[in-house]
């Protein structure tokens, strides 16, 4: 993967263990956002160190989330509280010829900074986007948010920037002296795929996305 587009990692940052699998670059960055639904938002309060799941969106530089104005992590992220975002993809399972050397296959990103509050007409409009990146197209077929659900909803937004990205890919990484052993050694890939649709109403028809999906869920049940 391309290396342009990076930013010289912080201390915090800079990867340290298997360094070699650590990217800072924007590509990289941005297609592991873009594969999630959901990330990790890792913050602290006088309770002690919470991490919550949430969805996730990226526009630009930035990775977004919402939620309700009560929610508590929203609440206090709003005040400028420091957060660190991660976003994993588990893509195998590693089998190797000795207990100690099996390993997963992955895509992960940690995100440090503060929350920006997204306001105003940008705030209906990063929503668009989210809506069109669980659907392309699907923005402008359901009926928009209301003036109250947009003032009960926050948006925010941190800067993709003090941010790695680690990456393992390949099989197992066996000891010489284990090479000769009587196992089974290799990969069970993994991945994160539509299933089959489940249809709650379809007046005018199957809309192009949901023809995507079954056609997804077709192709791997068939494998
Ligand atoms: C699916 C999965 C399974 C894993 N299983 C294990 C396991 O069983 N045991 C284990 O020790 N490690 C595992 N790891 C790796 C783990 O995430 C850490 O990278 C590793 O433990 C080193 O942690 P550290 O704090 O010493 O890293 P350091 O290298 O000291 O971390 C320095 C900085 O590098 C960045 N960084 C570190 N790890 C990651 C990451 N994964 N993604 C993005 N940025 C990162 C962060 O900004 C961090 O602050 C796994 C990772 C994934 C995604």
């Amino acid at each position: 993967m391309s290396p342009t587009n990076a930013t010289p990692p912080s201390e915090r940052t800079r990867v340290r263990r298997v360094a070699q699998r650590g990217r800072y670059d924007r590509e990289t960055l941005h297609a592991i956002v873009d594969a999630a639904y959901v990330c990790h938002v890792a913050f602290a309060d006088e309770h002690g160190v919470h991490c919550i799941p949430t969805a996730c969106w990226r526009e630009g530089d930035h990775l977004y989330i919402h939620g309700s104005n009560g929610s508590r992590m929203l609440k206090l992220a709003t005040h400028g509280a420091q957060i660190c975002v991660t976003i994993t993809h588990l893509d195998g399972l590693v089998l190797a010829r000795s207990a100690f050397h099996h390993s997963m296959n992955y895509r992960s990103a940690v995100i440090y900074g503060v929350f920006d509050i997204v306001e105003g007409a940008a705030k209906a409009a990063a929503l668009d986007t989210f809506v069109e990146k669980i659907a392309p197209g699907r923005s402008r077929e359901v009926r928009p948010g209301d003036i109250n659900e947009l003032a009960a909803t926050t948006v925010l937004r941190v800067a993709i920037d003090e941010a790695a990205a680690k990456i393992r890919t390949g099989g197992p990484r066996d000891d010489e002296a284990d090479m000769t052993r009587e196992v089974w050694a290799g990969v069970l890939p993994l991945a994160m795929r539509p299933r089959t649709p489940i249809i709650d109403a379809a007046p005018s028809g199957t809309p192009d996305y949901v023809r995507q999906w079954h056609e997804i869920a077709s192709a791997n049940a068939a494998v």
